[in-house]
């Protein structure tokens, strides 16, 4: 038997961001012997870096509002290649999540009499996002963890990668293997399910809004265990990223900004955006500057600023503006806030933006505009789940948050993640239980696959030469960045296809030295696998999408095409290669079909 510490539970849960930690108080909750395990520090997940809110119809600042809106809003930004089931809960159950978070301690900010502050985002028709000023994932995060340590049944394993799924001879999954980060010392996991909760990919980008965790660790684990993922052409490249200095490139500006009013200019001082509305969105758009000033003010009295169009279309206008030798001396655009708000505001409204911006670019935002440009943010795509449970195509999987796939079709709304991660995380952390309370036998670790994944991540230690994997990181990025970004061409997919045998191939001859106690370079030699099939699979499944939707854009194939909007792409691994095929989109029934096509102007 491979040396290592070993555990045996009802449920684990492998990933501690908002899903992660939501499903591990439920499961508990729900009677199961829970852990959660994460990659790094308890509190440091993905989701304390969120800024602008939680997107829930609670109607406090427009009682207009209500779940049908919400859902309409989520499919129409969605392209319609939403799981209509999950857009159907998650905007009836947002509401009663926040409000849930509120009485578990959260602090929101307040309307004038008392009720949790709205504000606006891209794409929803309301003000609808709850906030924490633009420190909102921080507020979530510890809300969560107090309650998560309140409840006191969930053992918590940080700084512990998760490399492996284990499956019985069933082919459920009845455990996990990985490593303390550390000691590099090993460590599995013994149980009847498991709710992957690891967040997205968008590391294996070159400008990103990610930090290092996010390597598509979910994912690939779920692909090895003969998981499906779906829609993983869908990569969200977040309109306004920070492109200067070139150390913070990438860096994510919140969409609150342009909530609260600021505007996109490109170097003439024109607000372009206007001249980039698509037809699916002209009916609800304001045609002039002044009446997009105007809604600012009151949504009754005027149609929505073009500054606010869901995050694909702002995104590919803005490359446009830059293409066309309209952008700014460091290749974006203008965000300006400093002319339309008081400073004052400013600072109290944005805090996490007037120090992000005065401390790394020596830019004050209450006296000039930013320069920003897009930013890979959010993978769409991610493991393939049935909507009331969170289930996986495998038995004794679940999946939710970021690392699962459908809720948010072919691009997601700006504040529609967090509340994802609270619906579907507590959907889960139930479904997960059930399904171990109903489960007999004692659950245990098959050491065949035990010793197999050992030998793969040791493997770059026993070599005398080879590369370092950064290295061969570094050109998937580029590589990425160039072949695979937000505007994609067929000739340029190909090529990227090309490139991945190579890069493969490196991938399995890189080599480290030292030991296993907090190696980056090691830990860097396990990610790097999982972030190419991935990645692979985002190539191959955009290849064989010949159409431009959401966060999928092609050159070669510039409109939507009504064919493509029948079908999700499935990506599987079967007998060593990444596969794609196309499966038929779930018919949505009449009722909802009515709430989209209903235009409520
Ligand atoms: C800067 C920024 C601002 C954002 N602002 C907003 C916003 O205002 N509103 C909104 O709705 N969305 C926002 N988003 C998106 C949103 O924050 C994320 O989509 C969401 O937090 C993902 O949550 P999660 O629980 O799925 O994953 P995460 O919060 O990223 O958690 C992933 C967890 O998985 C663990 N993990 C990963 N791999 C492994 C492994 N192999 N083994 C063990 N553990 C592992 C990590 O350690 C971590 O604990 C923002 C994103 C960014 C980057």
């Amino acid at each position: 038997m491979i040396e290592r510490e070993t555990h045996t539970y009802d449920v684990v849960v492998i990933g501690a961001g908002g899903a992660g930690l939501r499903a591990a108080i439920e499961a508990s909750g729900n009677g199961a012997k829970t852990a959660l395990v994460c990659k790094s520090l308890l509190g440091k997940a993905h989701t304390v870096m969120a800024e602008g809110g939680i997107a829930a119809a609670m109607g406090n600042v427009y009682a207009e509002d209500n779940w049908k809106v919400h859902f309409r809003d989520t499919m129409r930004g969605g392209k319609f290649l939403n799981n209509w089931r999950m857009a159907q809960l998650h905007a009836q159950e947002a509401p009663e999540r926040v409000w849930e978070l509120e009485n578990w301690g959260a602090l929101f900010d307040r309307t004038p009499d008392g009720r949790i502050l709205q504000r606006d985002f891209g794409g929803h028709r309301y003000a609808r996002l709850a906030h924490v000023g633009d420190r909102t994932g921080l507020e979530m995060i510890r809300t969560l963890q107090q309650n998560l340590v309140g409840v006191g049944q969930v053992d918590v394993f940080m700084e512990c990668t998760m490399v492996e799924l284990l499956r019985d001879d069933s082919g459920a999954v009845c455990g996990a293997f990985g490593y303390w980060r550390p000691t590099g010392e090993f460590i599995s996991f013994a149980c009847k399910a498991v709710v992957m909760a690891t967040g997205g990919i968008g590391r294996a980008w070159k400008v990103t809004s990610n930090s290092w965790e996010y390597s598509g660790d979910g994912h690939a684990m779920a692909l090895r265990a003969g998981a499906e993922l779906i829609d993983m052409e869908f990569i969200q490249f977040h309109p306004t990223g920070m492109v200067w200095p070139p150390s913070v490139r990438g860096l994510l500006v919140t969409e609150s900004v342009r909530g609260d009013g600021g505007v996109l200019k490109n170097k003439f001082g024109d607000r372009f955006m206007f001249n980039y509305v698509p037809d699916l969105f002209r009916k609800e758009t304001a045609e002039t500057e002044e009446e997009a000033d105007r809604w600012y003010k009151d949504h009754s009295a005027a149609r929505r600023t073009p500054d606010l169009l869901p995050r694909d279309e702002v995104a590919r206008a803005i490359n446009s503006e830059v293409k066309a030798g309209r952008g700014t001396p460091h290749g974006g655009v203008f965000l300006d806030v400093s002319s339309r708000l008081p400073a004052d505001v400013i600072r109290r409204r944005l805090p996490s933006m007037y120090h992000q911006f005065l401390e790394l670019a020596d830019v004050d935002i209450t006296k000039e505009p930013m320069e920003i440009g897009p930013t890979c943010h959010y993978t769409m795509g991610g493991i393939r789940a049935e909507a009331e449970t969170e289930a996986a195509t495998i038995p004794g999987l679940f999946a939710c948050g970021e690392s699962a796939g459908g809720m948010h079709g072919a691009n997601r709304l700006g504040g529609n993640s967090l509340s994802d991660l609270l619906v579907f995380g507590k959907r889960a952390g139930e479904a997960a239980a059930q399904y171990a309370a109903g489960t007999s036998g004692a659950p245990s670790v098959p050491e065949t696959q035990v010793t197999d994944a050992v030998r793969g991540v040791l493997g770059p230690f026993e070599r005398v030469e080879g590369e370092n994997p950064y290295v061969v990181l570094q050109d998937l990025q580029e590589m990425l960045h160039n072949l695979v970004g937000i505007i994609r061409t067929e000739g340029e997919l190909k090529e990227a296809l090309e490139m991945f045998h190579s890069l493969k191939d490196r991938a399995s001859k890189v080599r480290v030295t030292g030991t296993r106690a907090y190696n980056p370079g090691w830990n860097t030699s396990i990610d790097l696998r999982n972030m190419l099939m991935v990645a692979e699979g985002c190539t191959k499944a955009a290849l064989l999408r010949r159409e431009s939707r959401g966060g999928h854009t092609r050159d070669d194939y510039p409109a939507p095409d009504p064919e493509f909007a029948k079908i999700n792409h499935a990506v599987r691994y079967e007998n060593g290669e990444v596969t794609v095929t196309a499966t038929p989109l779930p018919q949505m029934p009449d009722d909802l079909r009515q709430i989209v096509e209903e235009n409520p102007e």
